[in-house]
């Protein structure tokens, strides 16, 4: 019997590289878990103030986990998804409550999420954290050796497997020579949080415009976590536009349904892009996370997405420890369609409500009435937003 127990460097710990390591950790392996961040701020994690928002699916894995309970205590539920479109008298509402379900998933700032999962990955005894540490690149790592960078120091290491949760520019995947189909949106994402005169009630509002679209999630009572999108070319406006500014335009865009803006957060303006790579596996090397795919924010499912990388990856290896090129493959095609499908539709999303005209907006009037009335549409498009 072989009683060599695997090991995995995971370079980036992002919320994915630790929910990853988390994962592996509790499967019995061991991990080096490496940041280049010289260290974790908690002052900062705790004023983090950006949303994110987890799917059902995403919390079920987080529960298995063992972190939801301390993310419980900050995170808002959504019980309803409202999809509209301006100049349009269509109006979409998808309750939970229609599927048979509390909610659809919550609102956390991002922030507690990273909390809770440092907490667990720093009190597992097979995890080893290694901040202010990166992966020596342009060495040939196809056998699972990395020359490890920290500080001034340098160490040779092997390892079963190496995985890039670096975020979209990730080292180690452009070190293997995995090639990426990527396309700039020229859009940004101008994201802060609001506070409305009215509650919210827990409905996520997901706005169509000429403009750009726009997405509020709802946080406590009356706060919304907001993505305003728009066009990058009016980057410098919003970078220093005042709130003021920020709130006229979101009102603009959403009209008078939530009363008037009373508080606005500092922004922060984050270009976009869409990005898949032709594979997701190579020799030792896996992709996870924004490793893996860089999509469209104003559904709210990237983390999600890189939370089922996640699943795939850990099912990968509780299987079978030494998966045959024929699990490699089939794992492999089971990535990139999850990915193509979900940075699609995404995409999809962005484009048909982004064209102007007439009769592009007839299309879309359509295109609404048609999750308006039939059943099964909006019972896909829920299961899809919950992660299934
Ligand atoms: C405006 C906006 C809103 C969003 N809202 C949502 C939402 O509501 N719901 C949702 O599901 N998703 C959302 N997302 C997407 C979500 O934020 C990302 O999918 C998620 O952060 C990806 O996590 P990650 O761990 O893969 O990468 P990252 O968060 O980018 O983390 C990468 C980590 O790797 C480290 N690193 C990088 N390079 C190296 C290196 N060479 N060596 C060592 N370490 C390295 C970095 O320091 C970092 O800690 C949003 C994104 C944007 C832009």
């Amino acid at each position: 019997m072989n009683d060599h127990r695997l090991s995995f460097c995971i370079s980036g710990a992002g919320p994915i590289g630790l929910a990853l390591a988390l994962g592996l950790g509790q499967s019995g392996y061991h991990v080096k878990l490496l940041d280049q961040k010289p260290q974790i701020d908690k002052d900062i994690l705790v004023d983090d103030r950006r949303m994110l928002a987890l799917s059902h699916r995403t919390v079920e894995f987080f529960k298995r986990l063992g972190v939801w309970d301390p993310m419980l205590n900050y995170a808002t539920a959504i019980n309803a998804v409202h999809v509209s479109q301006k100049k349009c008298k269509v109006e979409v509402l998808m309750k939970a409550s229609q599927h048979n379900l509390d909610h659809f998933g919550y609102l956390v700032p991002q922030g507690r999420v990273i909390l809770a999962l440092y907490e667990q990955v720093f009190a597992h005894a097979d995890i080893e954290l290694c901040l202010g540490s990166k992966i020596t690149p342009n060495a040939d790592l196809s056998d699972g050796t990395v020359v490890i960078q920290q500080n001034n120091k340098k160490n040779t290491e092997t390892f079963d497997w190496l995985i890039a949760a670096e975020g979209v520019n990730s080292v180690l995947r452009n070190n293997f020579g995995i090639e990426t189909f990527s396309r700039d949106y020229d859009q940004i994402a101008v994201i802060a949080r609001v506070t409305f005169e009215k509650p919210h009630q827990n409905i996520a509002y997901e706005r169509f415009t000429d403009e750009g679209p726009l997405a509020l999630l709802p946080v406590n009572d009356n706060e919304m976590a907001v993505v305003l999108v728009t066009d990058s070319r009016e980057s410098d406006k919003w970078k220093k536009a005042s709130d003021l500014t920020y709130a006229a335009e979101i009102l603009a865009r959403i009209g008078a349904r939530l009363g008037d803006i009373t508080e606005v957060t500092e922004r922060q303006v984050w270009p976009l892009t869409l990005m898949i790579p032709k594979k997701v596996v190579d020799g030792k090397l896996l992709l996870a996370g924004n490793s893996a795919h860089g999509l469209h924010p104003i559904a709210g499912q990237g983390l999600n997405l890189g939370i089922r990388d996640c699943e795939a990856i850990i099912d990968l290896f509780a299987v079978n420890q030494y998966p045959t090129d024929n699990d490699l493959i089939a794992f492999n095609n089971a990535r990139h369609k999850d990915i193509v499908k979900t940075v699609g539709a995404t995409d999809f999303l962005v484009n048909a409500f982004g064209v102007k005209g007439t009769l592009a907006q007839t299309a879309r009037s359509l295109g609404l009435l048609g999750v308006k009335t039939l059943p099964f549409v909006k019972k896909k498009i829920a299961k899809v937003g919950m992660g299934y």
